[in-house]
């Protein structure tokens, strides 16, 4: 059967790759000139910087896909090696420490920073461990939307351990409950824009992101993120999978309502299939020409973020892969974020550096800055000049914390904002991770891997079950192709 992948993101490369494996012709359509879509790198002069995610977990799915039909391991050419300092975090009142990978010393200097108690840090990362253990094989690693799913006689352990309360509480409040300790309850609270959401409306069952990071771990993969993505192309051709760049699919072509092919340049290319690693909400309103169905209608984007690509023209030993700089109040900064729809007067600043790992990202003792704030999804708001005012923020904190004037070390300077991520990967209004998680039925809302009402149209990435970013987009591929091969 042919199948016709639309956009080469990561769960697009995924379903490819499992889709060949099976034995299926799959011809994949990218618009832009290169695959990967946020998953991409830059350069500026001499400096290399992953354009998009910086955070590597769950490395398990990609090898996963990279050893299909290997049956000499050796030959993966992905490399990773494991963090044994997770983060650096520096407070705004001058307090700072690392997060170490090993859970003994990240609880001795996370206690002595903050004051937390070691028993309160120790039943939260229990408790987020029993958490995904609990729910990660139904509500991630299976459709939501298949009786399948809820046939199997182990979801009725699952619901009867669920703990209901954790969906209707927020996860700050949760928090807060926890520590009673405003270092702590920030620390944790963070966790929850690891998937675009907002700590202080988000269900408290997000409280399962702290065990991917401090209970399986953060990675990083040999010369950087983008390996992903090229080690992903790699796979997918070995299999026979061919790509057409600055290929923008603009209609999937249906009879009857089945899929019969893609149109591509005013091209009918025809297929049996389309897996659409779109954005669903383009998906309808651009590829199929139709209204959106009524749920997505309700469901809010995840926020979007900008980031400052830095080349700085010195190092320092102060800092490590990845670093936070906290903001004072963060209620009050998701509450720009989220409902004034602004970017933060006093934000908190995520400095990623592979230069720490991949040397030649920068010329010697230079580093290359991959600078983000999170921002509010794009509603047209006159960002060159909110730009321009978080730019002059973002050196200010950043300045308080290692009291140097990083501006005179800036030497390369490229910017991401949320126009052009909506530009450059047609994600919904610049959003970074498809829909928020804000409200406890946000899991149910996002679109199945499947369509109903179109036989042979398929969908995987982050904007459909089971969301954002690179772990869930992995899984949506493998959702979504285990949906096509085994049928529903
Ligand atoms: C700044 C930033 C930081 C992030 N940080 C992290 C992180 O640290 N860790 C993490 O795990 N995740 C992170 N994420 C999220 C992660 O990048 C995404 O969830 C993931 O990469 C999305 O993959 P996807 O498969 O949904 O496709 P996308 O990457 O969204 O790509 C979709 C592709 O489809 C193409 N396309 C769209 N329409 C068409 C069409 N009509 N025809 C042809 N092609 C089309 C687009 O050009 C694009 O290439 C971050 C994202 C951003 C932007």
């Amino acid at each position: 059967m042919k199948v016709a992948v639309v956009g080469s993101g990561v769960a697009g490369l995924g379903s490819a790759i499992r889709l060949a494996h099976q034995g299926f012709e799959v011809d994949i359509f990218e618009t832009n000139s290169y695959p990967g879509g946020k998953l991409t790198s830059i350069q500026l002069g001499a400096y290399r910087f992953d354009a998009g995610p910086s955070l590597f977990t769950m490395p398990q799915y990609v090898v996963e896909l990279l050893a299909l039909g290997e049956k000499n391991q050796e030959k993966l050419r992905f490399e990773y090696s494991k963090l044994d300092r997770l983060c650096h975090y520096f407070y705004s009142d001058g307090t700072n420490f690392q997060a170490w990978a090993d859970q003994e010393k990240f609880i001795e200097s996370f206690c002595e920073a903050t004051g937390a108690k070691a028993s309160d840090v120790v039943d939260e990362l229990k408790s987020s461990k029993k958490l995904y253990e609990l729910t990660s094989p139904f509500f991630l690693e299976k459709s939501l939307q298949l009786a399948s799913t809820y046939l199997n006689p182990k979801i009725f352990k699952v619901l009867a351990q669920f703990p209901i309360a954790k969906l209707k509480r927020p996860l700050a409040e949760n928090n807060r409950l926890r520590f009673h300790n405003a270092k702590a309850e920030q620390y944790f609270n963070r966790f929850a824009t690891y998937n675009g959401s907002n700590p202080y409306q988000t269900p408290a069952v997000m409280g399962v992101i702290p065990h991917l990071e401090h209970g399986i771990g953060a990675f990083f993969p040999k010369g950087g993120m983008h390996q992903i993505t090229l080690s992903l192309v790699e796979k997918a051709k070995s299999l026979g999978v061919r790509f057409h760049l600055n290929a923008p699919v603009e209609e999937i072509i249906t009879e009857q309502s089945k899929v019969i092919g893609v149109q591509v340049k005013g091209e009918m290319h025809p297929c049996d299939l389309v897996v659409s690693n779109a954005d669903v909400r383009s998906t309808y309103s651009k590829l199929l020409k139709q209204k959106l169905p009524k749920k997505l209608e309700r469901v809010e984007p995840s926020s979007s973020a900008l980031i400052f690509y830095w080349g700085i023209n010195r190092s320092f030993s102060e800092l490590g892969v990845h670093n936070i700089f906290f903001s004072s109040d963060y209620k009050k900064e998701f509450t720009q974020i989220f409902e004034k729809k602004v970017l933060p007067d006093e934000p908190t600043v995520y400095v990623n550096i592979t230069a720490k790992e991949a040397k030649s990202d920068a010329p010697e003792g230079c580093e290359n800055w991959f600078v983000m704030v999170n921002a509010p999804y794009n509603e047209d708001q006159d960002w060159a000049h909110l730009i321009q005012e978080c730019r002059t923020q973002i050196l200010r904190r950043i300045e308080k914390s290692l009291g140097v004037d990083v501006k005179a070390h800036i030497v390369e300077e490229d910017v991401l904002d949320p126009l052009l991520i909506e530009s450059r990967t047609a994600s919904y209004k610049g959003s970074i991770y498809g829909q928020s998680s804000n409200h406890w039925s946000a899991a149910f809302l996002r679109h199945p891997n499947f369509s109903s009402k179109v036989k042979g149209l398929y969908f995987c990435g982050g904007s459909v079950h089971p969301g954002g970013g690179i772990p869930l987009c992995l899984l949506s591929a493998k959702i979504t192709s285990d949906v096509i091969i085994k049928g529903k």
